[in-house]
């Protein structure tokens, strides 16, 4: 054996030992839960990973299996609100995130664990690019649901164009089910409305052509159908759901939370409140880290909370409760709890959360599913309108508000929704279906589990030199 034989040898030992890989998560609050929660199921399974992130979001990490390397967006001091738009922040985060990406590939390339693979939010395609020029191995990872992606897979391969019109009849793709407009992201029937994120949706499979693994939030049982039908342009691996493992197989010792709060939970006192309430008897409502309701709607919610038929606990962000209508904080009185953020995955688990009044993010999707808890969907745009027709017409695992003419949940609305998931035939319904699904993603995550082998495909093949590198 020639010296450089045994280097090449040698370094390949080193790879294959425990290789690293770096995660690179889009850094917002519902994109790095998935990510990390992924870096978190890698290193229990033997791989070295580093989430690389915003100077902003490293602050914020707290995982004890897995390094953290800033990454720049061009906005080091305040993040995504430094940027003017969504535009901008992609543009830059492009430009000076790929030169810091690479930075960060050299810094470990002389050392005995040189990194082997990105992992890369499929947002931000051009990872892929920076993979390749360290000729290291590329895996793009879908942060939404099988279905949403087949929907911009399709409109990515030319089979569904834009503007996608629902009026007369409804769309109908392959492997998925009969979508009504409102089932839809309401810029897939106005392009123009967002024209970034649209561009964004669709540059995440611009060159999914050349990466080694694509990787979707989500599990065969679930989506197995949706996936299976774009497997060709969309070849996803289902590794979900990714929640935190004492919610589900509780395989990772310890892994109560996703480890990552870009704001402070607000904890005792709620526990406290919630303990001293009956089973099943309050409702809780978020609508994630990102929407921002109108003040009508706000107040809506606000009127049917206090009419409805449970105590409740809402999550109103600090930017957001101006919006609560006067006077209303003392009409709640002992009904409820209104706070700013809290830790969504305790809250869900807590005996005496009853329903999720939820805006069908989709990790709040697949926390619902997983922790077993009713839902009532209360879409307010992009993926969450698919989500909510598969919460309320696939998987049964909840029930969805119906709009008015002006897009608003009528306080009415949102008060029958309330009782039908908690009293009555239907709910008795929808609580065994919630419980059928929660059996199935714990299953998924299991030893054996169809998620599990998936991680497992996945590590087994970067331990063994795929020859790319
Ligand atoms: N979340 C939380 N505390 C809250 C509200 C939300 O920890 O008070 C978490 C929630 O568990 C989920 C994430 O924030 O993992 C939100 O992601 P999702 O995809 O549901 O919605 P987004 O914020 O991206 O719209």
């Amino acid at each position: 054996m020639t010296e450089s034989n045994i280097e090449s040898n040698s370094k390949m030992d080193k790879h294959a030992a425990c290789p690293h890989v770096i995660i690179l998560p889009y850094p917002s609050q519902g994109h790095i839960n998935p990510l990390l929660q992924f870096a978190k199921r890698l290193a229990g399974k033997g791989l070295r990973p580093t989430v690389a992130t915003t100077h902003y979001t490293t602050n914020f990490i707290r995982a004890p299996s897995v390094a953290v390397e800033p990454i720049s967006d061009g906005f080091d001091d305040g993040g995504f609100a430094q940027a003017r738009n969504e535009g901008n922040f992609l543009n830059s985060f492009k430009h000076n995130g790929s030169k810091s990406l690479s930075d960060i590939i050299g810094k470990y390339e002389s050392t005995d664990h040189p990194v082997r693979c990105i992992i890369y939010d499929a947002f931000f395609p051009w990872a892929l690019d920076v993979a390749r020029r360290h000729r290291l191995l590329a895996a793009a990872f879908f942060t939404n649901s099988a279905a949403v992606c087949a929907i911009f897979s399709h409109i990515h391969g030319g089979t569904l164009s834009l503007p996608v019109a629902v009026s007369d009849k409804p769309l109908l793709l392959p492997g998925l089910p009969e979508l009504n407009s409102g089932d839809l992201p309401g810029f897939l029937r106005a392009p123009e409305s967002y024209p970034a994120y649209l561009a964004m949706k669709l540059n995440q499979f611009s060159n999914l052509d050349r990466a080694d693994f694509v990787f979707d939030n989500s599990f065969q049982a679930l989506e197995g159908q949706e996936a299976k039908s774009v497997a060709e342009k969309w070849p996803a691996r289902l590794i979900g759901p990714m929640v935190p493992s004492a919610y589900l197989d509780g395989r990772i010792e310890g892994d109560k939370g996703y480890g990552a709060s870009l704001w402070k939970p607000l904890t005792e006192p709620l526990t406290a409140w919630l303990g001293a309430r009956e089973p099943a008897s309050v409702a809780y409502i978020s609508f994630g880290s990102m929407v921002s309701l109108t003040a009508d709607q706000t107040a809506e919610i606000a009127e049917a909370l206090l009419k409805g038929p449970s105590d409740f606990l809402w999550i109103v962000r600090e930017t957001e409760l101006k919006k609560l209508p006067e006077g209303f904080t003392e009409a709640v009185d002992g009904k409820g709890m209104i706070v700013p953020w809290c830790n969504q995955l305790e809250i869900l688990a807590h005996p005496a959360v009853g329903c999720f009044v939820t805006h069908c993010g989709w990790n709040s999707t697949l926390e619902g599913l997983s922790l077993g808890v009713p839902m009532v969907a209360v879409p307010q745009w992009a993926d969450q309108m698919t989500d909510a027709k598969f919460i309320e017409g696939i998987w049964g695992v909840g029930v969805r508000a119906k709009e008015d003419e002006f897009g608003i949940v009528r306080r009415e609305e949102l008060v029958r929704c309330l009782k039908e998931v908690t009293e009555g035939e239907k709910s008795l319904v929808i609580r065994k279906n919630v419980r059928k699904w929660k059996d199935l993603a714990k299953a998924a995550m299991d030893e054996g589990g169809s998620s599990d082998r998936a991680i497992d495909e996945f590590v087994k093949e970067l331990m063994i030199d795929k020859g790319t590198c």
